[in-house]
């Protein structure tokens, strides 16, 4: 085995030293190492793990040769992005209460509905005998000629919604069948309610299209939240946002007159209609301690030789969970060393790729984000508050949780979703003998969950790579294994601890690949985009001016 996997790297090597930039499987080794160590505690944003970081980040990023490619401060241009984060939290007492007109009825935070803390910027939410509609999967999808509401209004009203989209059950149908489009996502209810001015959104939760059980929806939703700082709060979360456990919901159906079974079979096509539980009302009494925080983003930058306002994307969060509950071992640092040591090490020895060939003539910016793990949100500050503008950017490449260990056949990326750059990095990988292996639960809607997403949905072509599981040396067995005793013994404990037995030969390889994509798309003069039936293309043509 030693001898095999060492031969594989020594090809891997070789290979790289004839026609690719030099990547460093030792120093991917030693910037995973430094940035996963204690004294980093663990990454936490707004930690001193956080001052470390960007401190180290800053420094290999000086050393590689790039500019700063942050804020401006006085007219220059600062390493950094600040990040003002949002945190809040429920205190004191949830009084929930739902009322048919003959009996008031207790329900239990946790238990009964999940309740988040509110984020449209209320101290207090408080509202007596509010109206329930039920509004099927809640989907507006003009490209898809669908339309959920038919001109319901929602204003004081709650929306009862389903989870995943309309298609999910019957496996085939507008909505990619079993695949998850953006319209199933539970992110994409609370937004469209919003938008629509809803009181609020109660999402039903059932197992299989959630994908998740009720503990999940519990632990994830009464704990900590955290947004980014809006500037119109409201406009992007109702007051109230929650989840109610399916049993329940059905007999609130019933007891307003309705059957939640032969509903749901009615959402699944285009002529549902909203029904109110009639005579069904809630009632809600909680206060929210609201604080502000702040963050960064580093971001350096190679400036394009001749289309400098021309921007390719390289990302990965920096931030982990920082310190938490100890495991068995009483260990508390949670060092996330795959998670996301490794894409940062990618994107360190990516830019000092870049930093040693001439300027390509698009620029190119490499961007640590903060906070992925409360939600996304130091790239969902970044995309909501571009330093270089979305339109002129001409994809984004993520990289997110990447095998430390040796070559493999194949890559992967998170979620499915149908666009240019996918089938550019397809090509590409293949001159790499790297096969394209598609997410194997695509009805998990990862696509939605990683850095990439909150440029895709404002249409920038974005994805996240992911390393494959088809190993040179042992095959897709091998892969799997450690995939599984990544996922049971090490993902989000304190034991995804660096190891010195990695041998990081297997993202040496692909990164060599990863870069001569971000060089292509850096000196072509083309715009990749969506397919026709994209969810996101719309949001993409709509600045197609700004491209001429
Ligand atoms: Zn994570």
């Amino acid at each position: 085995m030693l001898v095999m996997s060492l031969i594989a790297a020594f090809a891997a090597t070789a290979a790289h030293a004839a026609n690719g930039p030099e990547i460093d499987a030792k120093r991917l080794s030693q910037d995973v190492k430094v940035l996963s160590s204690d004294e980093f505690e663990g990454r936490g944003p707004n930690t001193a793990g956080e001052v470390k970081t960007v401190a180290y980040l800053i420094e290999q990023f000086k050393a590689a040769g790039l500019q700063p490619g942050g804020d401006l401060v006085k007219g220059k241009r600062a390493w950094t992005q600040d990040v003002p984060l949002g945190r809040f939290e429920i205190k004191g007492p949830v009084k929930l209460t739902v009322s048919d007109g003959k009996t008031v009825q207790e329900l239990k935070q946790g238990d009964d509905l999940a309740v988040r803390a509110a984020m449209n910027g209320a101290k207090l939410v408080d509202f007596k005998n509010a109206p329930l509609v039920f509004v099927g999967y809640g989907v507006t999808a003009p490209e898809r000629k669908w339309d959920d509401f038919k001109g319901q209004d929602l204003k004081g009203k709650l929306a009862v919604v389903l989870i995943n989209d309309p298609d999910f059950e019957t496996g085939e149908g507008d909505f990619g069948g079993k695949a998850m489009t953006y319209y199933g996502r539970w992110t994409y209810k609370y937004e469209e309610m919003a938008r629509r001015g809803a009181l609020g959104t109660i999402i039903v939760h059932e197992t299989a299209p959630a994908s998740y059980g009720w503990n999940t929806v519990k632990n994830s939703n009464t704990n900590v939240m955290y947004d980014i700082v809006r500037k119109k709060p409201s406009e992007a979360h109702a007051p109230m946002e929650a989840w109610i456990q399916r049993d329940l919901a059905v007999d609130l159906f019933k007891r307003g007159g309705l059957d939640f079974e032969a509903l749901k079979k009615q959402a699944q096509t285009r002529d549902f209609k909203p029904a109110e539980l009639k005579g069904v009302t809630l009632s809600a009494n909680y206060a929210v301690d609201a604080q502000v925080i702040t963050s960064k983003n580093v971001v350096a930058r190679m400036v394009g030789a001749k289309k400098p306002n021309e921007t390719v994307i390289y990302s990965g969060h920096w931030d982990h969970l920082g310190i938490g509950l100890p495991d068995a071992k009483g260990d508390k640092i949670y060092n996330g060393a795959i998670d996301n040591g490794t894409g940062i090490a990618a994107l360190l020895e990516l830019a000092r790729a870049y930093g040693k060939a001439p300027a390509p003539a698009r620029s190119v910016v490499f961007l640590a984000v903060t906070a992925e793990e409360k939600g996304l949100l130091g790239s969902e500050y970044y995309s909501a508050n571009p330093v270089y503008p979305l339109a002129t950017t001409v994809g984004v490449i993520n990289m997110d949780a990447l095998s430390p260990t040796g070559p493999t056949r194949n890559f992967t990326i998170s979620g499915s979703a149908k666009l240019d750059l996918l089938d550019q990095l397809i090509a590409k990988a293949k001159q790499y003998n790297l096969a394209y292996t598609p997410d194997p639960l695509p009805e998990a809607g990862h696509f939605f969950r990683s850095d990439h997403f909150p440029f895709a949905k404002r249409g920038v072509p974005a994805i996240s790579y992911g390393s494959g599981n088809d190993l040179v040396d042992g095959g897709l067995d091998a892969g799997r294994k450690a995939e599984e005793a990544y996922t049971t013994n090490n993902y989000h404990q304190p034991s995804d601890e660096w190891s010195a037995d990695w041998s990081f030969t297997g993202m040496q390889h692909d990164l060599g690949m990863l870069y001569s994509l971000g060089r292509d798309l850096a000196e072509s003069k083309d715009w990749p985009n969506w397919s026709k039936d994209a969810e996101f293309r719309a949001a993409r043509d709509a600045s197609a001016a700004k491209r001429k």
